[in-house]
């Protein structure tokens, strides 16, 4: 993934820890798609309930939904921040790097980490 928006510069790495905002939402997805797999299973096989199979799957769908939803989680995530500070977006356009003058001190790229 990018460290900048390429078309507008934002900085989509905000700060140390922000990242966590992202786990949350990419969190809270994985338990949307993993409790309704869980239940379907138990309500299908009822009487003799499979627990094996349900928590294989459920295992399989909580896992591919964490991966399929990370990007749109930290998407999600940036736009609720861009709310929550909305003057970070001009602030990052300062501080992109624009040829030859944008060796500043806000450039990522400097970053160790
Ligand atoms: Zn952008």
């Amino acid at each position: 993934m990018v460290d900048r928006c390429p078309r507008c510069g934002l900085d989509f790495n905000r700060e140390p820890g922000w990242v966590l905002g992202a786990m949350t939402i990419n969190t809270a997805f994985m338990f949307i798609v993993a409790i309704p797999t869980m239940l379907g299973g138990f309500i299908v096989t009822y009487p003799d309930v499979a627990s094996g199979w349900i928590a294989l799957t459920t295992v399989a769908a909580a896992g591919a939904a964490a991966l399929i939803g990370y990007p749109f989680s930290k998407t999600v995530w940036i736009a609720i921040d861009l709310m929550m500070v909305p003057d970070a977006l001009d602030a990052d356009r300062a501080g992109a790097p624009q040829g030859s003058e944008g060796a500043g001190p806000m450039r990522s790229s400097s970053r160790s980490t």
